[in-house]
């Protein structure tokens, strides 16, 4: 660098940071004959202070510059990072990767987050608030950041289209929110909860242990809801029931069988949780469902021969498998497959009774299905004696409860030609 330290640094609010300008000219001067800059982005200035100026706080900075080197001039991503930023004990002279995360999300058009205290750096569900000062190192990188918060998310076109849900005034919705961190691949991401007007709003995301959200820096596992005001210099404020002071508490998690009552008569109630995320029901004017439906969607169907000869018996399964709330009334109704005769007293049910009808239908009277508590339904039947070719045998059920139903489907392939039909008989 062609000058002293002291040219690079300038005071600023009870402290020092680096005099953008100077900063700036110098190390891209130092750098452009070794550097290309046309394809990047972005530029990291890292550059350190005097050591009579490691007094106070030092700051860094993210945001744009205007660059006009290898080619037309442009606006990149920028940030300015004194390296003594992280020093710690011994003055060892390391940036934690949380401080680079926060000012390259400063590159990125991000502003803080915080909660309602007037405190920029005190909300820890968010790297673009409280992303220092708590961390477990990584032995290589140092301090981690954590992710940013959803509305931020939403700002750079990380939320994808469809994963953001909105809850219109006069409107409730029962949705699953995917954690923000490691998301599967589909669900949404995101909810809105609109205000008076379209710079104000709640939104509502699920926070889990993954990926950067790690255990030690995330305060915890909970839905968590930001207040955002479009139009105040930190848009977003974690919602804090407790008014505690901290925003990393269990004031601003809510779990399962909590409810936030907001302003113009939302609720947002959670109602339970999954492995990925929670089921949260959002009124916006209306009362919201709470109770999560019974969902017998993870059921199965199986067969102890799936493929028998004319003559032979195959014993048919149904495993019912309930997740969320009891599903009250359970009946399955099954109609044997054409070809096939019920082999007498075989039917069973781990619940229930089961009868046959006279119309040839077993009907399962399973009643009350917890959540969790799987029920087995079975029987057998006989492939007829003249059944000559390659038949495919299909018994279809139908499981009807109090609120929903779901048909099921066992396909059998009776005489398969195993040489000749080696596709029907995988
Ligand atoms: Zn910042």
């Amino acid at each position: 660098m062609p000058n002293a330290g002291n040219y690079y640094a300038e005071a600023y609010r009870g402290g020092y940071r680096l005099n953008m300008t100077r900063a700036t000219d110098d190390c891209l001067n130092a750098a452009d004959p070794q550097i290309d800059f046309s394809p990047y982005d972005g530029v990291v200035i890292l550059l350190p202070l005097p050591a009579d100026k490691l007094t106070g706080t030092i700051w860094a900075f993210g945001g744009s510059m205007y660059l006009k080197r290898d080619g037309p001039g442009r606006y990149i991503r920028a940030a300015w990072i004194p390296v003594e930023i992280g020093a710690g004990a011994g003055n060892v002279r390391e940036v934690p990767v949380s401080l680079l995360a926060h000012e390259m999300g400063h590159g990125f058009g991000l502003p803080h987050s915080s909660g309602p205290y007037g405190q920029v750096y005190d909300s820890r569900w968010d790297v673009m608030s409280g992303a220092f000062g708590v961390c477990s190192p990584e032995p290589v990188y140092g301090c981690p950041s954590q992710h940013t918060m959803g509305y931020h998310k939403e700002l750079i076109s990380w939320i994808p289209d469809g994963r953001k849900v909105v809850i219109p005034s006069g409107t409730a919705k029962l949705v699953e929110l995917m954690r923000l961190a490691q998301p599967k691949s589909n669900g949404y991401l995101l909810a809105q909860i609109p205000l008076e007007d379209a710079d104000h709003f709640y939104t509502v995301e699920a926070r889990r242990i993954a990926g950067y959200d790690y255990r030690g820096l995330l305060p915890g596992e909970a839905i968590v809801i930001h207040e955002v005001d479009k139009t105040r210099s930190e848009p977003a404020h974690v919602i804090d029931a407790d008014g505690n002071g901290d925003v990393n508490d269990e004031g601003a998690m809510w779990r399962t069988g909590e409810t936030f009552t907001g302003r113009n008569g939302v609720t947002v109630c959670v109602a339970g949780s999954t492995a990925t995320g929670f089921f949260v029901g959002i009124g916006n004017g209306q009362t919201p469902q709470c109770e999560l439906a019974a969902d017998l969607s993870s059921s199965a169907t199986s067969a102890s021969n799936s493929l028998p000869n004319a003559g032979q018996t195959a014993t048919l399964y149904t495993d019912l498998v309930n997740m969320h709330a009891t599903a009250q009334g359970v009946v399955v109704t099954s109609t044997l497959p054409a070809g096939t005769a019920y082999v007498t007293g075989t039917a069973k049910t781990s619940q229930g009774v089961v009868e046959l009808t006279p119309a040839g239908e077993l009907v399962f009277t399973v009643g009350a299905l917890k959540d969790g508590a799987p029920a087995r339904l079975s029987y057998a039947i006989r492939v007829n004696k003249n059944l000559r070719d390659p038949t495919v045998l299909t018994a279809r059920s139908k499981a009807a409860w109090n609120g929903g139903s779901l048909p099921l489907t066992h396909t059998l392939i009776a005489n398969a030609e195993r040489v000749n039909l080696p596709s029907a008989a995988k």
